[in-house]
Order: structure tokens, then C-alpha cells, then sequence
């Protein structure tokens, strides 16, 4: 199947209130042009580098998420116009997100990117932490806006274990939604946003299940 026939038909499997983003890292403008004009609007990458040569290529229609770790001294240069930011992981991230949106003179929206995964590679901040960074943030870091959570599960077959760290998700975002005003839970990608759906996802970032596999990758 194209890449068209794919993100239409797992498009048409999700319920309406879902987001896909298309993961497009590795993958040229081309790729992300032929998508667009399919009708998809949300594309994720992982890199800032990349991010920002597909931004200036692109339609300017495209709202470009960024969901690979940042460092902070590269936040500058997407500033001007991500449209969501998922992985947020440290209180001195967001200060920074806050700085430039304000130079900007945008409010940038963020999920807290937390840890679920069992394995202990993944980036993420403690569930803890995300309360108290929720709790306190909004006077401190004006230009920010924080409207859900961002997970990922282990890499591994055993679906029971995805499900029961994303179900875990879902039991703090569920917790923290009225208080805060959360709308997204951004939890799912191609080999387990079936179960992520199932346990609540609203936002799925699907690569390769897509644009078929990556040739090399980085996570
Ligand atoms: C690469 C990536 C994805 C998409 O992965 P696929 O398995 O290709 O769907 C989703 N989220 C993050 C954070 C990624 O880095």
C-alpha cells in the first residue's frame, strides 16, 4: 500500500475525537508534501535540525510537533512556530519554552512528556513531578500552556505491560484533566496505538506504520 492508503485507512479506524500526527522523521518533504494534500495536517519529528529545514520548505499550513527530547539551547529555533510540544520533561525546559515564546510573543503549547515505561531509557519526568510542575506553573511561565501528558511504553511484545503503563497514564491525566484544564493524552505509536486507543488515547504519533519502515533510527 502507498503511504497515502495507509494513513487514510488507519485514519478511518480512529474515533473522531482522536489526532493522528504523522511521524515523518528520516523522511523527505516530499513525502510530508504528498500527505498534506491528502488532507493530514499534524506531522511529529523528533529532531530540531529537521524540524526546521521541513518547516521552511512546507506549506505553512502544516502543524509541526515536535516529540523528541529538546535540549534547551535548541528551543529557539522552533519557537517561532511549533504547535505542540510533547516532550517536556524538566521544570528548566519549560522555563526556557516560556523565554522564547515570549521573544515570540506566543503562548507555545506543551504536554508533560512523563515516564511509564518499566526500562529506564526513556526520557521523562516522575508522575509526581508533573503535578507539582501543573500546579505551579501558570504564574511563573505565562507564555506556556500545558494541555495534557505524553507517554511511552516499553519496547516490548507483551501487551499487558503496555497496557497497564498506559492505563497508568491515563489514571493521572484523568486525575489532573478538571483541575488543569487538560485536553490531550498523547499516548500510542504504529506498534501499540491499538491498546493506546483502547486505554483513552486522543492522540496517536504514528511513523512507521505509515511511511513503512525507517531505514535507520534514533530515538
Ligand atoms: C519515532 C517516534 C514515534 C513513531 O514511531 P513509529 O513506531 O514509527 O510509529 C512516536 N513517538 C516518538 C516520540 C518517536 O520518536
Amino acid at each position: 500500500m502507498s503511504n497515502v492508503e495507509n494513513l487514510h485507512s488507519i485514519q478511518k479506524s480512529l474515533p473522531e475525537n482522536v489526532t493522528l500526527v504523522a511521524v515523518s522523521k528520516t523522511k523527505p518533504a516530499e513525502a510530508i508534501l504528498e500527505l498534506f494534500e491528502s488532507g493530514q495536517v499534524d506531522f511529529g519529528e523528533n529532531k530540531v535540525q529537521e524540524l526546521v529545514e521541513k518547516y521552511e520548505v512546507l506549506p505553512k499550513e502544516i502543524k509541526w510537533h515536535l516529540i523528541g527530547h529538546l535540549q534547551k539551547n535548541k528551543v529557539k529555533y522552533i519557537a517561532p512556530f511549533v504547535h505542540l510540544i510533547h516532550s517536556v520533561d524538566s521544570e528548566s525546559l519549560l522555563k526556557e519554552i516560556n523565554k522564547q515564546a515570549l521573544k515570540q510573543e506566543r503562548i507555545i503549547l506543551c504536554l508533560l512528556q512523563v515516564k511509564i515505561a518499566e526500562e529506564d531509557s526513556k526520557f521523562g519526568m516522575e508522575k509526581e513531578e508533573a503535578q507539582r510542575i501543573l500546579a505551579t506553573y501558570e504564574t511563573k511561565f505565562p507564555f506556556v500552556k500545558i494541555v495534557g501528558l505524553m507517554g511511552m511504553a516499553t519496547f516490548t511484545d507483551n501487551e499487558d505491560q503496555i497496557r497497564k503503563e498506559f492505563r497508568s497514564l491515563k489514571i493521572l491525566f484523568e486525575k489532573l484533566k478538571p483541575s488543569f484544564g487538560l485536553t490531550t493524552l498523547s499516548i500510542g505509536m504504529s506498534g501499540d496505538y491499538k491498546i493506546a486507543l483502547e486505554e483513552g488515547s486522543n492522540m496517536v504519533r504514528v511513523g512507521s506504520a505509515i511511511f513503512g519502515e525507517r531505514i535507520y533510527d534514533h530515538p
